[in-house]
């Protein structure tokens, strides 16, 4: 009965051990709609910026290689998360640890059906000169029942699918999401997506960053990131000539009016009920809405 579920040229083909343990986890699905919502998947670029380069020789390839680079080194840890160990970014393997959690209250017969098939590996995403989330140790690809899941296919393991609101809600990004991509050679879509593949999602990395839990340095560029986009908002707002803040919700009333006299602009908003910044040749000021 496995033959059916086992995903084509799986690793797993030849291994007698392993069909043993196969069960409805492991059967082939329709991935979900309506995942990963809210959440952005990180690009290499973004990891660049805030963790640096992985090497510090930047020599990659596709094949799997070591962290080099002491600060990265720095933020690195090995841990058992439950079903498995696992080695990555500190914060990610913290949160794994939560997520693994409840998907023990949620599937207690699923989690010991999970297996890594890797954290932490420097390489490229394969076919690519693009440097994969796995290099800075941001991502992981899980299996079920010892089964690879495989790419492109459309599919998903259920044992994944069933998983990914946890994931999602802890701010993971699932690769069963990736859109499709054009076929460099027949100029098709193609599918692009990666099942057995969650990754850290953007804003959940930012926020760690943030915080300072991937270094001064992430933390610097972070917050930088964060003061850039709310004045990128904001001249958009200016250059539409509409003095009311465009980002305060409908029914808004202003608690305190704006100070009668503003020597700048607004240059930012700040916090969800928004609160205008203007830098006036005495230092900031705080406007507050409600
Ligand atoms: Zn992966």
């Amino acid at each position: 009965m496995g033959d059916m579920f086992r995903p084509l040229n799986s690793k797993v083909k030849s291994s007698p051990k392993r069909e043993a343990v196969i069960s409805k986890y492991s059967e082939l699905q329709q991935i979900p709609s309506d995942i990963n919502r809210t959440l952005t998947s990180p690009s290499a670029p973004f990891y660049l910026a805030l963790l640096g380069e992985p090497r510090m020789d930047k020599r990659y390839s596709n094949f799997p290689n070591v962290v080099t680079n002491p600060a990265l080194l720095e933020m690195i840890k090995t841990d058992t998360v439950g079903p498995f160990n696992a080695t990555g970014l500190k914060p990610a393997v913290d949160s794994l640890k939560q997520v693994m959690q409840e998907v023990t209250k949620t599937y207690p017969d699923l989690v010991a059906r999970l297996n890594n098939n890797g954290m932490l590996a420097v390489r490229y995403i394969n076919g690519t000169k693009t440097l994969s989330n796995h290099s800075w140790g941001g991502a992981i690809d899980l299996g079920v029942d010892r089964i690879e899941d495989k790419k492109q296919d459309d599919k998903i393991l259920h044992g994944l699918a069933i998983i990914i609101p946890i994931f999602n809600k802890h701010g993971w990004y699932s690769g069963a999401g990736y859109k499709p991509k054009k076929d460099k050679s027949t100029g098709k879509l193609k599918s692009n997506e990666d099942s057995m593949h969650f990754e850290v999602s953007k804003e959940k990395i930012l926020g760690w960053a943030t915080l300072g839990l991937l270094g001064l340095d992430a933390q610097k560029v972070a917050t930088k990131n964060e003061t850039n986009k709310r004045l990128a908002g904001q001249t958009k707002k200016s250059a539409s000539k509409n003095p009311e803040p465009r980002s305060l919700p409908a029914n808004t009333t202003l608690k305190r009016s704006l100070p009668k006299r503003i020597d700048a602009p607004c240059t930012g908003w700040f916090g969800r009920r928004a609160a205008c910044i203007t830098k006036a040749t005495t230092g900031w000021t705080k406007s507050w809405f409600r």
